[in-house]
């Protein structure tokens, strides 16, 4: 088992989830329930993530979440200040609290 993504915002992660699963690549949620019950953001423990069963194919599926994530741009931004990437529904960065310009 080998972890692909995770992703504080469930519909990303899915974003991400679904183009692995039609690879037809063994892979698995976890914590898909733990954020978004009160509209706020899990502890990053908790983030929900997608894990691939087997390690070989692990390249593949993270090079997958690179091509979906190209496909969707202009969803999540990346912070000038840390890099980070945050949801286009932030105005702030999550990670820095850094402003989104
Ligand atoms: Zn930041």
């Amino acid at each position: 088992m080998k972890l692909v993504y995770t992703h504080p915002n469930i519909a990303i992660l899915v974003q991400a989830y679904s183009p692995i699963e039609q690879a037809e690549i063994e892979c698995v949620l976890r914590n898909e329930y733990a954020s978004g019950a009160m509209g706020e953001l899990a502890p990053i423990n908790a983030w929900p993530e997608v894990w691939v069963v087997y390690d070989t194919d692990f390249v593949r599926a993270v090079s997958i979440v690179e091509t979906s994530h190209r496909a969707v741009e202009g969803q999540d931004w990346q912070c000038a200040q840390c890099t980070t990437y945050s949801p286009a529904t932030f105005d702030t960065c999550w990670q820095c609290g850094g402003e989104r310009f």
